[in-house]
């Protein structure tokens, strides 16, 4: 891979640099990088904020003109990922949507599906949120028991899903459940698209240890479905599933990286301002920290570059998200070191270092070893599916 940008990419590099600057400002830009998609903070003015994105076409770049994308190569997609995250830019809301189910349904979905969801998904007039986990399915995932039965021009959905984020903000939801419960776990699976408002859902929120209410549980009771809402083929849908996780396994780590590389950075500033900089040890584990972060960014040009070439995210993939949920919680751990007990005090308090961000950063950390795929699996996978080795 070449590292230096072709004239055409250092152009559109410029026009996004540009675009942020005259309107990442004032109230867009108070809301600063933190908290995940659904983080409650501010919530109506990073709606907002996506859709002032979306209204000048920065949502959907790499998808079809037809489907109001912009039809750029990935590439410029990265670039575009790279200065919105250098920019301090705010969690996409719209991340679900546009980064999981709308590369999704481009390979799956039926061009009737594509144009009655990607343009409100281009528009911000819709959000969407991931029904995959359940009670006993979460990394057994292929072992979900939500089922649906095909009555007439319906699928009749009873069943439960948990950890579902933003269910309580989406409009839609892409959801995994059992249409043939005779055979093999892999082989009775569909994936549905449901209108959230739908009579007989029902949501509730699950509040976590950072205080934030990001996901839920949901309930389906007797859910109609239109059965024109089945992306892919009736039981086959867990080849579109593993389609959706290999983008938020591999791909997406090209936004997580450059956000773990700016929290890098204040850290750097932090161990500067507290004079921690002549500490050996903290020495040492800002070299290991900053080597493993660029080692993440060569993983993630590499994937690019198959990409690129034609191909699809695959299973090596996981290395990106395993590698970067590590860097993360040592990234978290380093700046609790650094700031002592008054790590622990949140924000709102005048007594929380950097207006209480590493205590957030630090709680928000435990989740990264398990959303997106288990530590434990994704070495599974790896092993299995990459190395070769006897399954588990
Ligand atoms: C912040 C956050 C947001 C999330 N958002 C969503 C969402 O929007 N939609 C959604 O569908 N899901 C979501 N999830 C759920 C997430 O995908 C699951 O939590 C994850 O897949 C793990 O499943 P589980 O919680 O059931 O744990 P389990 O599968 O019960 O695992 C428990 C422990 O056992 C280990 N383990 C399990 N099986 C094996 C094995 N075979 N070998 C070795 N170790 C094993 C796991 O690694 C883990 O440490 C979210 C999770 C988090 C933390």
């Amino acid at each position: 891979m070449d590292f230096r940008d072709t004239p055409e990419e250092a152009a559109f590099r410029a026009e996004v640099r540009a675009w942020l600057a005259e309107h990442l400002t004032g109230e867009f830009a108070a809301l600063g990088p933190g908290g995940g998609p659904a983080d409650e903070t501010g919530w109506d003015v990073r709606l907002e904020w996506e859709r002032v994105l979306g209204a000048d076409r920065w949502v959907g770049l790499s998808w079809p003109e037809e489907y109001g994308g912009r039809a750029l190569e990935f590439g410029l997609q990265v670039i575009f990922n790279e200065e919105y995250a250098r920019a301090n830019a705010p969690a996409r809301v719209s991340f679900f949507g546009e980064g999981l189910f709308a590369p999704t349904l481009i390979q799956f979905g039926t061009d009737e599906q594509k144009r009655r969801f990607l343009p409100k998904i281009q528009r911000v007039e819709e959000l969407w949120c991931q029904g995959f986990s359940e009670p006993n399915a979460g990394s057994d995932l292929a072992n979900l028991q939500t089922r649906a039965v095909l009555e007439d021009d319906a699928f009749v959905v009873n069943g439960q899903k948990v950890w579902t984020s933003m269910a309580h903000v989406a409009d839609w939801c892409f959801l995994l459940v059992r249409t043939n419960p005779d055979a093999a776990k892999h082989k009775g699976i569909s994936f549905l698209l449901v209108d959230i408002k739908t009579p007989g859902i029902t949501i509730r929120p699950l509040r976590q240890l950072t205080g934030e209410a990001e996901f839920n549980e949901v309930f389906f009771d007797n859910v109609r479905v239109p059965k024109d809402n089945l992306v892919g083929t009736l039981n086959e849908g867990w080849a579109v599933a593993i389609t959706t996780l290999a983008y938020e396994r591999d791909v997406l780590t090209f936004i997580r990286h450059i956000a773990l590389r700016n929290a890098l950075h204040r850290f750097v500033r932090l161990v500067k301002e507290r004079k921690r900089g002549g500490d050996l040890l903290v020495r040492q584990k800002v070299a290991a920290l900053w080597i493993g972060e660029q080692a993440l960014q060569m993983n993630a040009y590499r994937s690019l570059t198959k990409i690129l070439r034609g191909g699809e995210p695959g299973p090596e993939g996981s290395t990106s998200k395993l590698f970067w949920s590590q860097i993360d919680q040592e990234l978290a751990q380093a700046a609790t070191d650094v700031i002592g007990p008054y790590a622990q005090i949140a924000e709102g308090s005048e007594w929380a270092p950097d207006d209480g961000q590493w205590e957030f950063y630090e709680l928000l950390a435990r989740a990264s070893g398990i959303r997106a795929g288990t530590t434990e699996i994704l070495k599974n996978i790896l092993g299995e599916r990459v190395l070769g080795l006897p399954k588990d």
